[in-house]
Formats: C-alpha cells, structure tokens, sequence
C-alpha cells in the first residue's frame, strides 16, 4: 500500500482461516476496534478464504462495527468462521477473491492463521493485496513469532485434562497415555510433558521407541510410583501406527501399570483464551492495523522477545519452527 492513500474511510477486511485458536476473537476485536479508531472501515469475511472467493451474493464479506465484535473476547474459536479451503493454491481461484475485495472497495486484508494461512497470505500479497498476517495456531509451529496466538490456551487446557488423569490413574494404579494435539510439531506434547512432570513425552521431533517409552513406564512402576503419565504429541506416530496402540498392545502384559489411552483432540480448541492470549491478540490485532497504517505489508505480525515485531511472509513460509531442544533434555532428567 502507498503511504500516501487516503486514509480516512479506507477499507480493510480481516479473516480467519485454518484451524481455530483461542485468541482469535480478542485479535478480530483489536483489528476492527484499531482500523476504526483510525477511521477505516471494516469488513469480517466469514469462513477464511472459502468466504474470499465465494460469489458476493452469498454475503460472506460483512461490514464490523465496534459493537459487532462485542462479548468475544472469552470465548475460544472465531466470530468469523474457519475453513479449509485448498483451491486458494489456484491463482485463477485467488482471482476470484480479489475482485471481490475490489468490488467492496476494501484494498487491504489481515490474515490471522497459521502456517498454511500464511501461505496463502504470501500469495495473495504477491498477487497484489495489500496483507498483513497475524500468527495465530494452537501448534506454535509458526516462524515469526516465539509463540503464536492460541497456542498457551490449548496447553493450558491440555494440563488441566492431564492433571485430572492423573488423580484418576493414581486411584488405580494405572499409566495414562495422552495424545496432544499439533500436527507435526512436538511443542503443545513437550511444554504439557514438562508442565506435568510426564515419565515419558514421545514428539515428532524426537526419536524415541516404543521399547523406550516403555522401558520408561515399567521404571517408573518398579520404582513404586502411583501413575504414570505419557504425554504423546499427535504426530509421534510409528510406521504410521499411534504410540498409544503400539504401547497397549505390544508391551501391556509387561509393564506392570495398567495402561489406558486418552485421546484429548479438539477439546484442547475450546478453552476460554488466556491472559497471556487475551493480550497476545489485542497486542497483534491493533500491531497489523499500525503495519497497514505505514504501509508495511506482506508481513507476518509475531512476538519477538516480549516485542511485537514483524517478519516478511517470504521468509517464514514452507518452513518449520525447531522445537527447544533444551527443554526436551530437561524433561528427560527430571522425570525421575
Ligand atoms: P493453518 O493455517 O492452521 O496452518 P492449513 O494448513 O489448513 O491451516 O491452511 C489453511 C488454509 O490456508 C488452507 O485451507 C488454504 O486455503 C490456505 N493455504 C494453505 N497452503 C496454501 C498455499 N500453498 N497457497 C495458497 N493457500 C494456501
């Protein structure tokens, strides 16, 4: 965008797309709270990119007033709606979606998601839009930001799940395997393995054996332990089987605790957002309404440190954030 537009009654449109994270509510209240303190206008478009390119008719690009992001900013999920939408790869489909911004006079878009979000945004900014992303996934997988939004509420709710298994599993002498969510990002497993003291945390990232993991199990019971707790990231999967089934059914007669899986899945997407994700997404929502402001776009807006820094898409996209080798170790020698 030129600085040198007409700022007073421009129009923005702001989105959510891919999976959903706690804290993109409080981000969408920022975003369209910070444009009108500037005197834009806002548009919401419903359903992520699949709202984008829909025809106009079916009204999936909605003006937000103040008062229309109201009563939000507690709940989990997004006012807007998520969606897949794999045809965005498609530049002729990615058309589509342009000239339903030009059509509404909107010349610029904020895209609050994770990595593929971002992928797209970086196409759509290469396309010509006028974007800024805002960091936003539960798997905190996301270059560009130390932590993403969404990402410290889908923990805490997973501890919390954890925490209540192991009051039960004490009871009754038993180990809890536990699948956290994260695709192929080890960080939600390794910060609850951590947080919950678990004997055993088995992540994408790290190469662990079933026989390890249970070895670790069956230490544990020897040396008079109550529970056992086994945190399992979603994609620490072996030869394309779940630890938990390879784990049940190939080493339960030895082990000594009885084993029982748990499979937390989506609800680690509902929590109310945290404290630390209430701030994270006014602070990125009203940061990508300045980017806007001065013209800096095709930006991901993250947290650098305990700064809001932004990071060129070009540089973030089709890569992985390394999970904190040194925490995996920590784990290890305190799980003891
Ligand atoms: P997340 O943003 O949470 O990582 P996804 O990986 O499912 O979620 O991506 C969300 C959406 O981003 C996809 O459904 C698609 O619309 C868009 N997207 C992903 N990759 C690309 C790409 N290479 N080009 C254009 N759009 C993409």
């Amino acid at each position: 965008m030129s600085q040198d537009k007409p700022q007073q009654g421009r129009r923005i449109a702001v989105l959510t797309s891919g999976g959903d994270a706690a804290g993109m509510n409080m981000a969408i209240r920022s975003v369209t709270r910070s444009a009108i303190d500037h005197g834009w206008e806002v548009y919401g478009v419903q359903e992520g990119y699949a709202g984008l390119i829909a025809p106009r008719e079916q009204g999936k690009i909605r003006r937000l007033r103040a008062r229309d992001v109201g009563g939000i900013l507690d709940t989990g999920g997004t006012m807007l709606g998520s969606a897949r939408c794999p045809e965005f790869a498609d530049p002729e489909v990615r058309r589509r979606g342009v000239a339903n911004l030009e059509s509404m006079g909107i010349d610029a878009l904020v895209v609050i998601g994770g990595n593929g979000s971002q992928t797209g945004a970086h196409v759509l900014h290469e396309d010509g839009v006028e974007v800024v992303g805002v960091a936003s996934t539960i798997d905190n997988d996301l270059l560009g930001s130390d932590i993403t939004l969404g990402a410290d509420t889908a923990c805490n709710v997973a501890l919390d799940a954890v925490d209540k298994l192991r009051v039960t599993a004490t009871s009754h002498r038993r180990a809890s395997i536990v699948e956290v969510m994260g695709r192929d990002c080890g960080y939600i497993g390794l910060t609850v393995g951590l947080a919950c003291g678990a004997e055993a945390i088995a992540l994408p990232e790290v190469d662990m054996s079933p026989e390890e993991v249970a070895t670790r199990i069956e230490d544990a019971y020897r040396r008079g332990k109550k529970h056992a707790v086994v945190v399992v990231a979603e994609g620490a999967t072996h030869g394309g089987a779940a630890l938990e089934r390879i784990l049940i059914d190939e080493y339960g007669e030895r082990i000594g605790f009885e084993l029982r899986a748990t499979i937390l899945g989506h609800v680690q997407r509902g929590g109310a957002p945290t404290v630390f994700d209430r701030l994270l997404g006014a602070r990125f929502g009203a940061h990508a309404i300045d980017c806007l402001a001065r013209g800096e776009t095709g930006v991901l807006v993250g947290l650098r440190g305990r700064a809001v820094q932004t990071t060129p898409l070009s540089e973030i996209i089709g890569k992985i954030k390394p999970l904190d080798m040194s925490l995996v170790e920590l784990a290890r020698v305190l799980a003891r």
